[in-house]
């Protein structure tokens, strides 16, 4: 093989994108990134990007903690809007939300708890209450432009002396025996010390080429976008609604990214062949649960409508990190749905494992050997909710 790199990581979405970034930050010497088409073309381009950090367990509080510091620090360019979230809360899970917001706020997160007055007075021109047993509010959440968050990490990956190649598909990954070697590409084989799977959805496949086992779903992810009719007060945060099950967030003045959440059918699909415009039932299904809670939405305009792809691990927790028994291999794909806002961070703590061996130990969990270990995460309110 003609090149070697220190390490080599596939796929350009937000996760590779950080990767590389933080490679280069922490002074790793020959690094590339390898995209099959353009940064951002996987799931990261379409997705909702909500910024939020309400999750149910410490290791995911504290990457959307410290993520949001990166989407604070680059917010220019990563198009990240501070309008805050609400998690609209049913009277039947006040209580554990309650008991997650402590421990948030035990890991620094900033977070208030809205019982139905305060919530009615914040939000009561433009939110149905029934059936709100409450909500959580962080001031400093709210949401990023995924393109650009993207390109923002590969601009600053160039800029520390990192090597992009755009259009160029990995074929498979070279194995010797316990170690991974590298990878092939239709330009040639590249050696590597480290090779990352950051492939999104389609991690599965460049892991099997070597051999390489990785238990994901992929689910087809529809989302809508609706403008609402002018003059009228409008949702003014990024939310998701544990109530109807939907999430919303704005798309600039007027206009709302919606979309279903956990609970809800998931639907696997081939993700080299799957349908990538929208369903008639899941469009007016949207509208009618938009309408019903946003009752200022009714007659909003449907401007856009599409699918994409989740790529969901065992327990929604993405895979992270080396694994035992193999050398030269490092998985971080799996984001299952909420990995854009936890990205940054995951980026920041796997450069540092992969760069100096140093990794905490709540970190290390992420690892795909957690499966062997029947040592998976249990969020509290299923799905990707976390
Ligand atoms: C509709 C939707 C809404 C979402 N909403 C949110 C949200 O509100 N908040 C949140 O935090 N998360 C959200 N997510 C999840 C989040 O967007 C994803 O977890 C995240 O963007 C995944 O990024 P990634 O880089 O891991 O994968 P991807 O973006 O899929 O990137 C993988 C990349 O690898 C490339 N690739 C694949 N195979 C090869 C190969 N063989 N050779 C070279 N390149 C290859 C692909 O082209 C692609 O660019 C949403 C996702 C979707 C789909």
């Amino acid at each position: 093989m003609s090149e070697r790199f220190d390490v080599v990581v596939v796929g350009a979405g937000v996760s590779g994108a950080s990767l590389a970034w933080h490679l280069k930050k922490r002074g790793v010497g020959r690094v590339l990134l390898v995209e099959r088409d353009r940064p951002a073309s996987g799931g990261t381009g379409k997705s909702a990007a909500i910024v939020r950090q309400h999750y149910s367990t410490p290791l995911m509080a504290r990457l959307a903690r410290a993520a949001l510091d990166t989407f604070q620090k680059k917010a220019k360019a990563c198009g990240f809007e501070q309008v805050g979230y609400l998690f609209l809360v049913p009277p039947g899970q006040v209580e554990t939300a309650k008991n997650n917001m402590t421990m948030q706020r035990g890991v620094g997160v900033e977070t208030e708890w809205l019982d139905p007055a305060a919530l009615a007075t914040r939000a009561g021109a433009w939110l149905n209450m029934d059936g709100v047993g409450g909500a959580t509010f962080e001031p400093k959440a709210g949401y990023a432009d995924p393109v650009r968050t993207t390109e923002a990490m590969v601009a600053a990956f160039k800029e520390t002396g990192g090597e992009v190649r755009e259009r160029t598909a990995v074929r498979g990954l070279l194995r010797s025996g316990d170690r991974v070697t590298g990878l092939s590409t239709d330009a040639g084989d590249i050696a590597a010390g480290t090779v990352v799977n950051a492939a999104g959805p389609w991690a599965p496949m460049l892991a099997a080429s070597a051999g390489i086992e990785i238990e994901m779903r992929v689910l087809r992810e529809q989302d809508t976008v609706w403008e609402a009719r002018p003059g009228r007060p409008v949702p003014a945060h990024s939310i998701s609604n544990a109530v109807d099950a939907t999430y919303l967030r704005p798309l600039g003045a007027n206009r709302y990214i919606v979309g279903r959440g956990f609970p809800k059918d998931y639907v696997d699909c081939d993700p080299y062949n799957y349908k990538l415009t929208s369903d008639d039932w899941f469009v007016a299904e949207v509208q009618k649960r938009l309408t019903h809670r946003f009752p200022t939405m009714e007659g909003a305009k449907l401007v856009d409508s599409y699918a994409a792809l989740y790529d969901v691990t065992v327990d929604w927790y993405p895979y992270v990190g080396p694994r035992a028994g193999l050398s030269g291999y490092t998985d971080f794909s799996g984001g299952s749905g909420h990995g854009f806002k936890i990205a940054p961070a995951i980026a920041a703590e796997l450069a540092e494992w992969i760069a100096d061996g140093k990794v905490k130990p709540d970190f290390a969990r992420l690892s795909y050997d957690r499966i062997a270990r029947k040592e998976t995460f249990a969020g509290s309110y299923g799905g990707n909710r976390g």
